[in-house]
């Protein structure tokens, strides 16, 4: 895949660099102990630096993630105890009834937009990625 911003034929998938990045991390490591060991800290040294970096491309390049329903279900959570306690807490009963409904509907409002991002925009978002690219020589992430 040629660059579509600069041209350059140094391009690469980014799903491939982030694989690459991410196993990099783990081999470095043992270079560096080996390295010290036999005292070629040098050569340590600049293999630790170039690993660190990949490192950071990786990250740039890592792939979407799905949304979490955690907040939603905490939501929830807080709503039943409000539920659960009405006649023990509230002396005049509705108030905290319509806060835990209030809670209650705001929580399944989120899990409603937490479905669709991960049912629609995450699958299409994770298709755009492993189809792009990134350029080595001007930083450029496009689409094949
Ligand atoms: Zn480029």
């Amino acid at each position: 895949m040629i660059c579509k911003n600069c041209n350059s034929e140094n391009t690469q998938k980014i799903s491939l660099i982030y694989e690459k990045g991410t196993n990099n991390i783990s081999t470095n490591s043992k270079t560096v102990g080996v390295g010290i060991g036999t005292g070629v800290v040098v050569g340590s040294v600049s293999t630790n630096t170039s690993g660190k970096s990949q490192s950071l491309l990786a990250e740039k390049v890592s792939p979407p993630k799905k949304n979490s329903y955690l907040l939603a279900f905490f939501i929830i959570t807080i709503g039943l105890i409000f539920l659960v306690n009405i006649n023990e807490l509230d002396t005049k009963g509705s108030i905290f009834g319509l806060i835990a409904i209030l809670l209650v509907g705001f929580a399944i409002k989120i899990i409603k937009v937490t479905y669709k991002y991960n049912s629609i925009t995450f699958p299409k978002k994770y298709m755009e990625w492993t189809k792009s690219w990134h350029c080595n020589k001007c930083g450029y992430i496009y689409m094949e």
